[in-house]
């Protein structure tokens, strides 16, 4: 499994359209500071399900969406598709490539696609989870993230590594079937109540 190409259209500094594709190995992107380097990392993350306007260095969600330059008009929406090569199966869906698409219009309203149908964010997340780009984004590793890795306490550093070996969806899905059974619990409860009244 390897990233292909990313396109991003309306997104922070690219207000036209633009794709990026990357072959198998390593990537090197360059440019002089404020070329908008950070911002093809934070596009990835964004399209992955980020939610913190924070991690993608913005006071508000609606900082990704590209906000006008003097010769430019600032754009209603913000669109990044990341494709991502799966013909080794890495992905639990019958396609050899899987495009993921996350759209957000100045309303605050967004949209999800996985190969062009719409969807949830939890899909994606769901799609995602064995892969090791999980919910957290430790796979992408910021400007000063590797201290707070370094520095992680003990159960921080362990989470950090149950969510990369895939361990963290699966206690997810125990605890919410744990409150499903609580819920359940307190239904049954009501039931031998309201019986026993009946009596
Ligand atoms: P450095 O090498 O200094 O880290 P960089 O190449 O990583 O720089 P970025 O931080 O990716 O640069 O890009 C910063 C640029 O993106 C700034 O010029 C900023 O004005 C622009 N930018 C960020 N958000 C938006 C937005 N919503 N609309 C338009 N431009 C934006």
């Amino acid at each position: 499994m390897h990233l292909k190409s990313l396109t991003l259209k309306g997104f922070k500094s690219f207000a036209s359209a633009t794709t990026l594709r990357f072959e198998p190995g390593i990537t090197c992107v360059v440019g002089p500071n404020g070329s908008g380097k950070s911002n093809v990392v934070d596009a990835i993350a964004w399209v992955l399900g980020e939610q913190g306007a924070k991690a993608l260095r913005g006071g508000k969600m609606e900082d990704v969406i590209f906000a006008g330059t003097t010769g430019r008009a600032p754009l209603g929406r913000a669109e990044v598709t990341l494709t991502i090569d799966n013909s080794d199966g890495a992905l639990p869906i019958e396609y050899s490539e899987v495009s993921i698409t996350r759209r957000m219009f100045r309303s605050g309203e967004g949209e999800y696609e996985i190969n062009g149908d719409r969807c949830r964010l939890l899909d994606v997340q769901e799609l995602l989870s064995d892969s090791g780009i999980g919910r957290e984004m430790h796979v992408l590793v910021g400007q000063g993230k590797l201290d707070s890795y370094l520095h992680a306490r003990p159960e921080d550093r362990r989470a950090f590594i149950e969510e990369a070996a895939g361990v963290l969806k699966h206690r997810k899905r125990k605890e919410k079937a744990l409150r499903k059974l609580e819920a359940m619990e307190v239904n049954l409860n009501r039931l031998t109540d309201l019986t026993a009244e009946l009596r």
